[in-house]
Order: C-alpha cells, then structure tokens, then sequence
C-alpha cells in the first residue's frame, strides 16, 4: 500500500490516530500506527469494518488481530504472489518427500527379499534344500526389476521437480519486479517511482523547486545486437551504479523502463540537475569494456538527457511529457547531451 498524502493532510491524521489509539489502549508501534492512520483516512472501509467490531468486542485491538488485519488489508498485494509461490514449494516437497517413502520402502523390502534369499543359498549349503536355486533367482529377478522400476520413477519426478522448481524461480523474479524493486539493477522501478513523484509534485511551491532527469540510452537496440543481450545488461548494471553513486539522497534515481532511468531531485534546480546529468552523461560517455573473445574495446556507449524544473499547476503526466520532450530533442540533436526543458 501506498501513502501519497501531503504533509498538511497526514498531520491531520496522525492528529486524530495517536488520541484513538491511546483512547484504546493500543500500543503506538509502527504496525499499530499504520493501521490506524489508515482507518482515520477511510482509504480501505473494510479495514474499518473489521477494526470497528474488534473494538466492539474487545474494547481494544490485540496484537495478534492487528497483525492479521495489517497483513490482510494492508500489504495483501505484496504478500500474495510470495504466500502462492511457498504454497507451490510445499506441495512440492511433499510429493517429493512421498515418492522418497515409496522408495525407501521399496528398498527396505528389496533388502529382505536378498536376506531371505541368503538364508536359503546358505541353508542350501547345509545340505538342507528348502527352495530351489531357480526360485531364489526368479525372486531375485522380479524384485530386482521391481525396484529399478521404482529408482527410475523417482529419478523422473525429480527431473520434474527441477523444471517447477525452475518455473517458480521464474515467478518468484517476476513477483519481486512486480514490486517495487528492479531485480536487475536494484534501483527502484517505475511503480515506486510513481507514488514518489506524486508526493513531490504535491510538495513543489515557490520556496521549493524539485527537477526530473530522463535518461535513455543511445542506440541500445544496435548494442544490443551487435554485442549480445547479455553484454547490454551488463551495461544497465552499470549505469544503475553510476547513477546510484552520483545521485545521493535525496535524489532517487530509478530504472523507468527498458533502456530509461528517471532520476528524480527534490530541492534541486534545473541548473542543478543539468551539472548532475552532464556529469553522469561524461561518465556513461568515458564506459570501456573490454570483450573477453576478442579482446577488443567497446567504447561506443553514450545516453541522452532531458531535465525539467516542476511547476506549480503541473500534473505528472504533464511533467514527464515535458521531460520526455526535451529527451526527444537531446536525440533529435544528435544524442549523447542534456536538454533542458525549454518550457520551464
Ligand atoms: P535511441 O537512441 O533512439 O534511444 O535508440 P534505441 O535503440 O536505444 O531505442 P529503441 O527504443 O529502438 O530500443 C531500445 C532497446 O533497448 C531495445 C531493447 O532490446 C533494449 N532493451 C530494453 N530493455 C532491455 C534489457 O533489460 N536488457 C537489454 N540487454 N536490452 C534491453
Ligand atoms: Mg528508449
Ligand atoms: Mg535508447
């Protein structure tokens, strides 16, 4: 769940939760206080409901029902893909764990089955004939087919079992860029991005100035056929750092999408943010890697930048637009250069 109230707004409400929670007894933590910020915001009246008749009954919230009421109501999106994914994995150890059983119990009486069969070669040798050697190695035979029958079923299912374990490794990576977080270059992704965005665009006014800075790699799609695939992921790691180590916070740097990053910078201006862009355009610029078959260099690597300062009466889709503009003009210049938006 996210939060995008201004400060006016979430003040008023930590004003009117701290008094309900002391009012019941409920211990002020992170969790409790998230919970009833949300209900004095009337954002989810299902969680009112709930807190409402919990109230009624207990006069108060128990820590165990907050729990389940935050874990329900307010981080339920994040915690459902993970909650079916471990569900899939239980399911599948326990089929494993089953055919492990067969298995074993398989062996146990193939064990007795060979002892039973010794017992009769040795009384054999005794002189006294109790089955006939035909029989024990009949018995032996079946048996034997018996348990390569079992081993060859078990070493199937674990074959199978390795290709769901490989599909749920797949889930699992979509799950978390579901989220909030690029898996491949750890930056935030553009859905984090855009509840940030939202807050800031609330927060601009005349004492406040914030900038945006699109960034978009030049010619990725010829890189990435010329280089391979796995050369331009390289690549967006380390433009990820690069921009993770110039744009400190609060600046919040993000992977938008593909080959684009945003970097958001609040309290900066567009003078500001051009220094910052041109800096990491000069870093991008100066990238050299060297090509472990040929031992050739690549040095051909270059971004271009649009930057805007927000306004007062923007929206943030008018904001991106702008900076995409000016984006479009950096290419349209003849890339590898910063833009700023001429319209701010
Ligand atoms: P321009 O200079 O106009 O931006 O040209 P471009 O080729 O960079 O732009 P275009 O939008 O035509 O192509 C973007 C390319 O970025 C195509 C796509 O294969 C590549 N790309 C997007 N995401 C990834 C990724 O995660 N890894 C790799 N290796 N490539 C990616
Ligand atoms: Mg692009
Ligand atoms: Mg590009």
């Amino acid at each position: 769940m996210k939060f995008a109230e201004n400060n006016n707004q979430a003040a008023e409400y930590l004003r009117r939760a701290i008094p309900l929670m002391v009012q019941h007894n409920i211990p002020p933590n992170p969790l409790n206080y998230a919970l009833w910020y949300t209900y004095v915001s009337d954002r989810v009246p299902e969680l009112n409901v709930q807190l409402d008749k919990t109230l009624n009954t207990y006069g108060t919230c128990p820590a165990m029902l907050s729990e389940q009421l935050f874990r329900e109501h307010m981080i339920k999106d994040e915690i459902q893909g993970t909650d079916d994914i471990q569900a899939s994995l239980i399911g599948l150890i326990n089929d494993l764990h089953e055919h492990a059983g067969e298995t074993a119990s398989k062996t146990e009486e193939f064990n007795d089955v060979l002892a039973e069969s010794l017992d009769s070669l040795q009384s054999k040798e005794d002189g006294e004939i109790s089955l006939p050697l035909e029989s024990i190695i009949q018995s032996l035979s079946t048996h034997t087919r018996s348990i390569s029958d079992t081993a060859r079923m078990f070493q199937e299912r674990m074959e199978q079992a390795q290709a769901e374990i490989e599909s749920l490794k797949e889930e699992l990576n979509k799950t978390r860029q579901d989220a909030r977080v690029d898996p491949l270059t750890n930056l935030f992704n553009r859905r984090a991005f855009d509840a940030e965005l939202a807050q800031v665009v609330g927060l601009n006014g005349s004492e406040f100035t914030s900038s945006l800075v699109l960034v978009d790699i030049d010619h990725f799609k010829k890189f990435n056929d010329t280089y391979g695939h796995l050369m331009g992921d390289k690549v967006l790691q380390y433009v990820g750092k690069l921009l993770k180590d110039i744009c400190l916070e609060p600046m919040l740097p993000v992977r938008f999408g593909g080959e684009e990053f945003a970097v958001l910078m609040p309290g900066t201006s567009k003078e500001q943010a051009f220094e910052i862009a041109e800096k990491v355009r000069l870093k991008i610029q100066a990238i050299r890697i060297k090509q472990k078959k040929s031992g050739d260099i690549i040095s051909s690597i270059t971004a271009s930048f649009g930057v805007s300062q927000l306004t007062d009466a923007e929206t943030v889709e008018q904001l991106i637009e702008r900076t995409d503009q000016a984006l479009y003009q950096a290419k349209n210049n003849g890339r590898n250069q910063v833009v700023i938006s001429s319209s701010s």
